[in-house]
């Protein structure tokens, strides 16, 4: 054998090698990474965030290459992960439909879906004008099944527009048209209006702001740019709820809008070519459309009690961090209530009354930190308890002993007792509903 024989020989054996270990390490990498997400997978599960609750991505893994776009594109954190080289989902119940990772994907292999085969989502009937089965009430935003701030905005507006065009102005109605809930679809949708010079009113059962505005979390994130009537593009892509809400509150001012804030509409009936809208307290309100922007949490639950008109009484925790040194009585025994109750603990004398004796149904992981909290002295837990009534600067629980009471001193009190979904709403009103299991919401054509 000649000597570049040789050479040649041993240059390509090191070659060959070299791509082997490289090969390796890559499969390794890929086994490791395959580990860590079966991990974070059996936490999801374990924590009940593993079964998408509504929006949710479906990988096809026939198609996915495992470019790993689309936990790239994802702003939420750990909803999808590669295990054994394919996308999968982890936190499915997390995703809010943001889209990023259907559009990232450049095999397609990503489909947006609604419900799953065991857990079915109420989802009115629309037609492509946003108007339901019952001719001049419409549903825009969240409500018709599309998530995320920037759809509403869009919706809201669409919805508006299609109204002025077969609205016909000549009626006995008080309003053209009544706009029911103020969260993005609904302000949008008022600007809208107020654009087109429709003579309407917005009713908000709470205040300014919708579903965002509810929930322990400050960053709000937008994938695109949204387009507010009257206002032009909205360039925030990743805000505060705080920064959103001054937003929402400038364009309405300069525009001479208000919101009819803690008007939650009850019912609405059909009389004589309008419609009655009722409203909790009483009042009755004619018009001639409907628009719903009502999104998809409801109505929380109140407990009937006295003093639960009091400002000190809420039903949403809003801001925990602004909140220190209080004597707070949160109610209820589900996750809220125990999230909510924990990110006030450390501030403040949280005391948590439950009706039942022990909790039913909750995190596995709320409860390990509940029982922390518990034992470190931060909460106090009355189990068979009830409020009884709530005063300016005390609470009355009632016991389960026979008469016995329990008086606490208190300044402030968040009630978690679930709430009523809009479906039976949506239902006395006459709208078809129908249950999905899973149908494509953003599917490739
Ligand atoms: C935890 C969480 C985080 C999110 N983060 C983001 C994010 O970062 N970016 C993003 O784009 N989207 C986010 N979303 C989704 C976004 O909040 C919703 O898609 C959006 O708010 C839907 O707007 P909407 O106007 O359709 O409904 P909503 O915002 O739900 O507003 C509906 C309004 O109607 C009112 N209402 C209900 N019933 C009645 C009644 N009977 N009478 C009068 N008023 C009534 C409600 O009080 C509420 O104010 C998040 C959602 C959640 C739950």
């Amino acid at each position: 054998m000649n000597e570049t024989l040789v050479e040649n020989i041993v240059i390509y054996s090191l070659v060959i090698l070299l791509c082997l270990v490289v090969v390796m390490i890559y499969l390794r990498k890929q086994k490791r990474e395959s580990k860590q997400v079966e991990a974070k997978i059996a936490k999801a599960k374990e924590d009940g965030l593993y079964e998408p609750v509504s929006l949710h991505p479906v990988i096809d893994e026939g198609s996915c290459i495992r470019t790993g776009a689309c936990i790239a594109a994802c702003p939420e954190h750990d909803i999808l992960g590669i295990k054994d080289g394919k996308a999968t989902t982890i936190n499915a119940s997390r995703c809010i439909g943001h889209g990023a990772c259907f559009h990232a994907c450049p095999t397609m292999a990503i489909t947006l879906c609604i419900g799953t085969e065991k857990r079915g989502v109420d989802l009115p009937h629309i037609n492509q004008n946003f108007e339901t089965n019952v001719d001049g009430i419409y549903i825009a935003g969240e409500l018709g099944g599309m998530g995320l701030i920037k759809n509403a905005v869009e919706q809201g507006k669409q919805a508006v527009a299609n109204i002025a065009k077969t609205l016909r102005k000549a009626h006995q109605a008080t309003y053209d048209l009544v706009i029911v809930g103020a969260g993005p679809a609904g302000i949008s949708a008022s600007l809208m209006a107020k654009k087109l010079n429709i003579n309407f009113i917005t009713l908000e059962q709470d205040t300014l702001g919708g579903t965002v505005f509810t929930f322990p979390r400050q960053k709000i994130v937008m994938t695109s740019a949204m387009d507010l009537p009257l206002y032009g593009k909205v360039k925030l892509f990743e805000t505060s709820k705080s920064a959103l809400l001054e937003l929402w509150k400038s364009v309405l001012e300069k525009n001479g809008l208000t919101v009819k804030e803690n008007a939650k509409v009850e019912s609405i009936t059909e009389v004589d070519g309008h419609f009655n809208v009722e409203l909790l307290s009483g009042e009755s309100i004619t018009t001639k459309t409907v628009l719903l922007t009502i999104g998809r949490r409801g109505t929380p639950r109140k407990l009937g009690i006295d003093g639960e008109m009091l400002e000190k009484v809420a039903y949403r925790l809003l801001e925990p961090e602004d909140i220190h040194n209080k004597n707070i009585l949160v109610v209820g025994g589900g996750d809220s209530a125990i999230e909510s109750a924990l990110l006030l603990a450390d501030q403040n004398k949280v005391t948590l009354s439950y009706r039942s004796a022990s909790f039913a149904r909750i995190k596995p992981a709320n409860n390990e930190k509940f029982k922390e909290a518990i034992s470190a002295g931060k909460v106090d837990v009355r189990f068979n308890t009830n409020p009884l009534c709530i005063n300016k600067d005390s609470v009355v629980l009632a016991t389960g002993e026979e008469g016995e009471e329990l008086y606490l001193e208190n300044d402030l009190v968040y009630i978690f007792a679930g709430g009523e979904l809009p479906t039976e709403f949506l239902k006395k009103a006459g709208i078809n509903i129908t249950k999905k299991f899973g149908d494509a919401v953003l599917k490739h054509s």
